[in-house]
Order: structure tokens, then C-alpha cells, then sequence
């Protein structure tokens, strides 16, 4: 629930209200406006100890939230998050951020060709993984530390922030000791330990949405971070399983508008997974930029035939650098003369 202070609240009335919250089990969340400050309380079903404040001094009144999540939604931080990598910006109003890079670290020649091709190409942010969560076991499942130590080296030469996927609790600390955002993918949605483990850490999340998950389970996802401590998490529309086997999973552009208008949070697309197919890559990325999403991940890859990840959809560096540009222009008209409904 929210509790409204009244216009002209002193900061006594304010802690005394904070303090109450607290010492019933609560963790209170403080947003001072310019005109009257909002105090909002998360825990178990605060609602049920509405009594408790509504009559304490300063208290206009209580407003209680509808949604499960409290500090992912809208209702409860009206502004759009905005999350620092390495001296990036991402979030609302920021402009688009372009995460780029192969789905896996296969080599040094490899990895160090493909983040020079993206960084030259105007990518903010490289992308490739070294813990590679693939539906077969006999299937290519990444470089390990040995990646990681050449993500960091691509980072070092090309000054791109770097992203990998983080697939157990206990890799946590070593892939943050590398990376500078860490990847929760989409097949670790729920993997509650996963999410408290990187809701301990300082690190930003690049949360994907599982295939088969609601758009309330991704933010209830990002909620278990959030409510952990780490507020700097970003969602990922990734697509989804539908009975259309036309592409590998279907994008659900919808999400994006849905997602904005529900949470604060980054909203991202990877328009690589959505389809599994580099020709239809850039119609969606384009197409989700135009939606209204904060930001694209999107895979790249210098020899696309070779790849032991998802070479099926990797866009070669020309390709890639063609999606960018025309992403700048869709973005530039979206900041000038877009005004989203969702907010509405
Ligand atoms: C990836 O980004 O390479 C990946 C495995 O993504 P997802 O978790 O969305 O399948
Ligand atoms: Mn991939």
C-alpha cells in the first residue's frame, strides 16, 4: 500500500510514520516529491494494518496497490528507472540502448573481431556468453572463466561494458568479478535462488522472460531481486512458445507497451531469440523499438556458418550496422514525436 503524506507533512511526521512501518515488520520506501511526500510500504499484505496509520499525523490517506508486485510496478515508483553501466544510461527517456555480441564466446580471434565490428558499428554495451544453458547436453556449452577472461579482454581494448549469463547462485561471484551486468536467462526465470543470490549482488540484471512465463511471473521475478536489495534490473521480452513453429519462438511485441505501462523498469527485446532467424531480426528489432522498448539485444556473429551458438540468427557485423542506423532514425522519431499511451 501507499500511504500519502498531506501537502506540508513536517520531516517529524514523515519518521514517525517510516517508524511505524518498520516496527511492524514492513520496509517502508520513501519517494519526497516537491509537493508532498509518498511512503510505500512492502511486506506481507500491509493492507491489513491499514488502522494502524490512517489516522497518524501527516497522513492524508492510504492507497492500497492492486498488483502482487510492489517495487517493480508503476503505481507504487512512478518514474522510470534508470540504470548506470560503466557510464551508460538505460531506461526511459535515455534513448536505445544496443547491446550486441555473439550468443557464445567461442575464441580470443573471435570475440575480440566481433566486439571491435559492434563497438565501430555504434553498439553501448557487448554481449557474450561463457555459461551457455543449451537444450542438449552435447551441444557447445561455452568457454567457462576461460570466456570470461576474454570478455573482460574485449571490454580492455574496445571500452564496451560487458553482459554474460549467470546460471547458478554460485557462479555469481566470479561472473561479476568480470562482467559488468549479469545475464539471467530465460530458462532461469524462476530460479528463486538465482534471483536471491543476484538480488544480493550491486550488479545491474538483465532479466529474460522465460518462454513459456506471464508477464505478471516476469515481474514477480523481478520482484524477488528487487525486494533483495539490488534495485538496477532490466527486463528482456525474449519471445515465447505459441503454436506457430514458423519461428523459433514467437515476439511478443505486445509485452512491451504492457510491460512499460505496468513497471518502472528498463524494458529490453531480443529480437535474435524471439525469431531464430537473422532475416527477420531486424523487422522485429525495428518493430520493437517502435513499441516502445528502452533497448535491443541482439546477436552478431563475423562468421555466422561457424558459430557453435545460434548462427541461425546471428546478424553479420554489415548487417548488424545497417540495424543500427536505421534504429537511431526510429528512435529519434520516437523521442520527437511520440508521446506513449501507456502512460495515459
Ligand atoms: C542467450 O542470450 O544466448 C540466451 C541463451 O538467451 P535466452 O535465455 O533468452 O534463451
Ligand atoms: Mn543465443
Amino acid at each position: 500500500m501507499l500511504i500519502i503524506m498531506r501537502v506540508g507533512a513536517t520531516q517529524a511526521q514523515i519518521e514517525n510514520v517510516v517508524h511505524r512501518i518498520e516496527s511492524n515488520g514492513f520496509k517502508a520506501h520513501l519517494s519526497a516529491g516537491d509537493v508532498r511526500s509518498v511512503i510505500g510500504v512492502v511486506g506481507d499484505n500491509p493492507i491489513h494494518k491499514k488502522e494502524q496509520f490512517v489516522r497518524v499525523d501527516g497522513v492524508d490517506r492510504i492507497v492500497p496497490i492492486s498488483r502482487p508486485f510492489k517495487l517493480a510496478s508503476r503505481e507504487f515508483i512512478p518514474a522510470d528507472t534508470h540504470i548506470q553501466v560503466n557510464g551508460i544510461t538505460i531506461g526511459g527517456g535515455t534513448g536505445v540502448t544496443i547491446i550486441a555480441g555473439p550468443c557464445s564466446v567461442e575464441s580470443r580471434a573471435q570475440i575480440l573481431e566481433i566486439a571491435h565490428a559492434v563497438k565501430e558499428a555504434g553498439a553501448h554495451v557487448l554481449r557474450g556468453g561463457a555459461f551457455k544453458p543449451r537444450t542438449s547436453p552435447y551441444s557447445f556449452q561455452g568457454m567457462g572463466e576461460k570466456g570470461l577472461e576474454l570478455l573482460a579482454e574485449a571490454r580492455e581494448e574496445t571500452g564496451l561494458p560487458i553482459v554474460t549469463e549467470v546460471m547458478a547462485p554460485e557462479q555469481v561471484p566470479l561472473v561479476s568479478k568480470y562482467a559488468d551486468m549479469l545475464q539471467l536467462g530465460a530458462r532461469n526465470m524462476q530460479n528463486f535462488n538465482l534471483l536471491h543470490a543476484v538480488g544480493e549482488s550491486r550488479h545491474p540484471v538483465l532479466l529474460k522472460r522465460g518462454n513459456a512465463s506471464m508477464i505478471d511471473e516476469l515481474l514477480m521475478a523481478a520482484e524477488y531481486i528487487l525486494s533483495h536489495g539490488n534495485r538496477k534490473v532490466i527486463l528482456c521480452e525474449r519471445g515465447i512458445r505459441t503454436f506457430e513453429t514458423a519461428t523459433r519462438n514467437t515476439a511478443d511485441i505486445n509485452a512491451i507497451p504492457v510491460l512499460k505501462s505496468m513497471t518502472h523498469l528498463p524494458v529490453f527485446l531480443d529480437p535474435s531469440h524471439s525469431t531464430g532467424n537473422w532475416k527477420l531480426v531486424s523487422p522485429i528489432a525495428r518493430a520493437g523499438v517502435a513499441a516502445g522498448a528502452d533497448g535491443l539485444i541482439v546477436e552478431v556473429h563475423n562468421n555466422p556458418d561457424e558459430a557453435l551458438s545460434d548462427g541461425a540468427q546471428s546478424l553479420k557485423p554489415e548487417r548488424f550496422a545497417e540495424l543500427v542506423r536505421q534504429i537511431q532514425g526510429i528512435a529519434a522519431f520516437m523521442r520527437d514525436n511520440v508521446t506513449p499511451e501507456y502512460l495515459e
